[in-house]
């Protein structure tokens, strides 16, 4: 958000340039919400992340980064019982994670307003898997709305709370990653009133006391709702039907994939077809797509996944009797990200219109040099306390990034910042699928090939959403694995949330409440658990050795904070404490001189702050640390078999007086 003063305080008129997440929550604020709530996740963090952040500045508005998605979206049910309107956000997965109550959801319908606002992430850019979750709706019967661009993505969250009243059903609001994060200009709009925002319970056996027959009356109930909800959307301002020309063909598309088809048509120069943009795309009235279809041919629907509009639309087709073709994933792809590129290809695919010369050259140049750009894998921040935790482990095992040979030890990944540990040069999982599914896979495997240990992994907030009863499970049932928490005490990979293990917030404010993890994790009857610095590398990996020799369930806890979040609170003392600035400054430099090349530090390490330098004086090349990069977590001058790599420490009183060694350039 440009001005976040406009965020709380614009009205209508006002503009700014915002993020689609920002609109989303926008809209919220101008629907009145009280409450707030989500467990992380890329790519919708920011939206609640924004009311959370301006929090001090709304009156009655309650957030919460609840420790999972089950949790969050009972709080919002239950916020919307009380009268509040109540806004839950999450990631495709985490609905996964909160089906249960967005199946009853349905069944006992909402008092005040309910919109949960998905981040999807089509090509699984930042997920373990690219899954839509309109089909979800299939079931739980929540309608889907879908933004196609960020002005929407603020009208339609507003208007969503209207219309989650009105038939008293929690709407879906689908927003795609290129949504959630693009930026875009968004004229406000007014916000409700918000003094009279207050909690009033009042009770409702009928619909609340969900089970046995007033369950089943309940399910009668609210297919009567979407019955009345479908004729409500034939006439609404959420769907329309665009160009009722003469032309035999049709499309019909929701979303940033509308958006995209409208472009793709600009592109062909072709203006003439009929359109359904469906601003729901569940449910849809068989009354407004026999309206469609009236004088069409052959209908193609536009679309990301795998079809669950085209599968609507075919069923609707059997329904009103439609004799024409249609059209879909014949020439869409049902995996990946749909580009602008692939919805040109498609539809002039399908038009037999061939490609203006200029995207078609274009196209062809950047396939041609897209080659050719070297590949950059992702990897930890410098400094990372991950980078060193991998590092132990896979020395504890007897592993180097330099050989290729198979493992005894099967690693089992998480889902967090360390799930970079999958990627050369560490190749440190051997599979990775869901949150907490390491350790329960991976007592399973302890369980049925005795030749191997296993090692499972997890981060602090991926262990508090979930991982609790995981291990309470390995315990009760003899399990016999190690199982390493990388605590370092923030959701840091979604925009650094705070989770129970965080001691201070970056301005240096001591957290309330803040949990002993060894403790809890002793309290679930482990004995054998320890909580070590990763940083300290020799020590963890002989922890992690010693580990391994022991029977039963064990638990390293590898606990330092993650360095970006140190980095920032030192920066905001060391600007305004005057005594913290006098505490000195030091650096890391290798010595040209000791050091053998033997790459411990460059490649078994692989911080990216160690690079490789062109040396003047004999052509050759030799390993230097990069001064601007390095973060001085003293990982590599621990792990240099050659004392090579020395600490230069640095008065700050008097200007670039050295207190110890001397930088090898002036010795
Ligand atoms: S670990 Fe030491 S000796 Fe080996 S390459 Fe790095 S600085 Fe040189
Ligand atoms: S001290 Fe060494 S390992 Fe740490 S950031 Fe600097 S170069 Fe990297």
């Amino acid at each position: 958000m440009a001005k976040s003063n406009l965020f709380v305080n614009g009205s209508e008129g006002d503009k700014a340039i915002v993020l689609g997440n920002e609109a989303i929550a926008r809209g919220a604020l101008e629907a009145g919400i009280g409450y707030a709530s989500m467990y992380p996740g890329t790519p919708a963090s920011e939206i609640i992340a924004v009311l959370d952040k301006n929090k001090k500045c709304i009156e009655n508005l309650y957030t919460e980064f609840s420790l999972n998605e089950h949790i969050s979206l009972h709080g919002a049910i239950g916020a919307s019982w009380s009268g509040i309107r109540s806004l839950c956000a999450m990631k495709n997965v985490g609905l996964n994670v909160a089906s249960e109550p967005a199946q009853f959801l349905a069944y006992t319908g909402v008092k005040a307003g309910l919109v949960l606002a998905i981040g999807s992430d089509p090509g699984a850019p930042s997920s373990s898997n690219e899954q839509d979750d309109r089909w979800y709706s299939l079931h739980t019967y929540m309608p889907i709305m879908e933004p196609s661009n960020i002005q929407e993505a603020k009208d339609f969250t507003k208007d969503a709370f209207d219309v989650s009243e009105e038939f008293s059903f929690g709407i879906v609001l689908m927003a795609p990653s290129r949504l959630c994060h693009n930026a875009g200009v968004l004229r406000f709009g007014d916000i409700r009133d918000r003094k009279n925002i207050k909690g009033n319970f009042k009770k409702d056996p009928e619909n609340y006391l969900n089970l046995f027959s007033l369950a089943v009356k309940n399910h009668a109930k609210y297919l009567e709702r979407n019955e009345l909800l479908k004729k409500y959307l034939i006439e609404s301002k959420f769907n329309k039907i665009i160009n009722e020309g003469q032309s035999k063909i049709g499309f019909i598309s929701s979303g940033v994939i509308y958006a995209h088809l409208m472009e793709a048509f600009d592109i062909l120069g072709v203006y003439d077809h009929k359109i359904l943009k469906l601003g729901f795309s569940f449910p849809i009235s068989n009354e407004l797509i026999k309206r469609f279809f009236e004088g069409l041919e052959k209908v193609v629907v536009v679309e990301e996944a795998e079809g669950f509009l085209e599968f609507q639309i075919k069923k609707i087709a059997y329904e009103t009797g439609f004799k024409g073709n249609i059209y879909g994933k014949e020439f869409f792809s049902k995996t990946g990200e749909i580009t602008l590129d692939d919805v040109i290809f498609g539809v002039s695919r399908f038009l037999e219109k061939p490609l203006p010369a200029s995207f078609d050259f274009a196209s062809k140049k950047y396939k041609e040099l897209s080659d050719k750009l070297p590949q950059r894998s992702g990897t930890f921040c410098i400094g990372c306390p991950h980078r060193a935790t991998f590092y132990s482990i896979l020395k504890a095992v007897g592993f180097s990034n330099t050989e290729e040979k198979e493992r005894d030890v099967v690693i089992a990944g998480d889902i967090g910042c360390y799930t970079l540990g999958l990627l050369p040069p560490y190749n440190a999982m051997d599979f990775l699928t869901c949150m907490n599914a390491g350790l329960s896979i991976g007592q399973a495997i302890s369980n049925f090939d005795k030749n191997k240990k296993v090692i499972a992994l997890v981060g602090d907030s991926t262990f508090y959403h979930s991982g609790i009863p995981v291990l309470l499970n390995a315990v009760q049932n003899g399990a016999d694995i190690l199982y390493i928490i990388l605590d370092n005490s923030w959701t840091a990979m979604t925009g650094h949330q705070k989770t129970p293990s965080t001691q201070k917030d970056i301005d240096g404010k001591p957290s309330a409440n803040v949990l002993n993890l060894k403790d809890l994790v002793k309290s679930l009857g482990v004995s054998y658990v320890k909580s070590l610095d990763p940083n300290s590398v020799k020590r963890f990996s002989a922890q992690i050795k010693s580990a391994l020799k022991e029977p039963g369930v064990k638990v390293l806890i590898a606990k330092r904070e993650c360095i970006l979040q140190e980095i920032r609170r030192n920066k905001s003392l060391f600007k305004n404490d005057a005594k913290v600035a006098e505490t000195g400054e030091s650096l890391y430099e290798i010595q040209k001189s000791r050091c053998v090349k033997c790459s411990e530090c460059f490649v078994e390490l692989a911080c990216p702050a160690i690079i490789l330098k062109k040396d003047e004086d004999n052509g050759g090349d030799y390993y230097y640390i990069d001064p601007a990069s390095c973060v001085k977590c003293g990982v590599c001058y621990e792990i240099c078999p050659n004392s090579a790599i020395r600490k230069v420490e640095f008065d700050l009183k008097s200007e670039f007086k050295l207190k110890k060694g001397l930088p090898e350039a002036i010795v």
